[in-house]
């Protein structure tokens, strides 16, 4: 384990880590429980000071990459790096990382203060320098006034505030999250989110989080780490996740995705895509036009006819799905006050760029 260092954390940073070495790295790694493969040949770069989303369906591998990473799981082969040394075969507790998981697990028989205390005092840290440290932290996630509280005390998102605190006190290289957000309800999420990126910002610290919840993937991360079935599906920045899927699988995962299965919608599309790959439209990116309109299709623009089946008002959205042949495409568009509204059985004709159209594998 590292001495406990009081210096700020760019000290510790500047003397014992080359800034030039990835934080963390994965090579090759597979876990296999019994002959069940939970992590399959992964390899991953975790870059210092980042936001690394681990997202995927459940039982695709997530947390056995945490836990791998902790050091609660050895691999079955490969080799995990943190700051250019292997730990493959260091145990957990010889290792030095804040861990936050989904029940926040906060000693519930001591008071706030002494939870954060806790892992200082585990650290050989004298009292009144933990006193110090603790009511600075405490300040820092704007919880100064609830020291003396008990963890059931408090609320969900504070409880969880806590949590994060807790495992930021002792100033460790990262910090692990598992479903950090999960055990909240829906608006206090978006809250934490928030608070979250802030707290992120403000320390500056590597930080790995694993969820299933796409939107918070794309609140909080710099790059998400898209996982199938064990193995790395895609890793890329939200916006390039969003906007290139490389399969249905990622368009799918991360919001609503059109898929024009259909031979008559290919065969207009140019550059015909490649045998198993699927022409794939975000539902934003298609218009609503009246049947009645001019349109012919161009070199940039493609224009079809088709009938709405369905129109849902969601506030800022109006949704529609209109069927076209054997399909039926989602369109999501802005409310405006001088948009045409369509209704159920209305013919209409549906349009789009060229350009916005992605062919993906399956
Ligand atoms: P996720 O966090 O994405 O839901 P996990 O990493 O928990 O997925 O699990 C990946 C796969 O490994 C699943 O098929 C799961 O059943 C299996 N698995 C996870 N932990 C164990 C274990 N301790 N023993 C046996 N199989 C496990
Ligand atoms: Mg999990």
């Amino acid at each position: 384990m590292h001495a406990m260092n009081t210096a700020p954390r760019s000290e510790v940073d500047a003397a014992d880590v080359n800034q030039s070495v990835p934080q963390i790295q994965f090579s090759s790694v597979t876990k296999m429980y019994g002959s069940v493969p939970a992590v399959r040949d992964l390899s991953l770069t975790v870059r210092r000071g980042e936001f690394l989303t681990i997202l995927g369906p459940s039982g695709s591998g997530k947390t056995t990459t945490l836990m791998l990473l902790a050091g609660f799981e050895a691999p079955s082969s490969g080799d995990i790096m943190i700051a250019g040394h292997s730990v493959a075969s260091v145990p957990s507790y010889r290792r030095d990382q804040g861990i936050v998981f989904q029940s926040y697990a906060l000693f519930p028989h001591l008071t706030v203060a002494r939870n954060l205390e806790f892992p200082l005092e585990m650290r050989g840290m004298a009292p009144d320098q933990r006193k110090v440290r603790v009511a600075r932290m405490l300040e820092r996630v704007h919880l100064g006034e609830f020291g003396g509280r008990m963890p059931s005390q408090l609320s969900g998102g504070q409880q969880q505030r806590v949590a994060l605190a807790r495992a930021l006190i002792a100033d460790p290289p990262f910090l692990l999250l598992d479903e950090p957000l999960g055990a909240l309800d829906r608006n206090l999420r978006e809250q934490m989110q928030i608070e979250m990126k802030s707290l992120h910002k403000e320390f500056g610290i590597t930080t790995v989080c694993v969820t299933h919840d796409q939107e918070e993937a794309l609140t909080l991360s710099d790059r998400i780490v898209v996982m199938r079935a064990g193995r790395v599906e895609q890793i890329d920045t939200p916006e390039a996740l969003y906007d290139r899927p490389t399969s249905c699988f990622v368009a799918k995962f991360l919001g609503e995705a059109n898929i024009l299965e259909d031979a008559l919608l290919l065969a207009r599309v140019d550059n015909a895509p490649q045998i198993g790959t699927f022409a794939m439209i975000r539902p934003e990116r298609i218009s609503v036009l009246p049947k009645t309109a001019e349109w012919a299709q161009t070199d940039q623009r493609q224009y079809v006819a088709g009938a709405v089946d369905d129109m849902i008002f969601a506030g800022p959205l109006r949704k529609y799905h209109v069927r076209v042949g054997n399909n039926v495409l989602i369109v999501r568009e802005h409310v405006a006050a001088d948009q045409p509204v369509f209704q159920p059985g209305e013919e209409v004709c549906l349009t789009w760029l060229r350009s916005d159209i992605r062919f993906v594998s399956p």
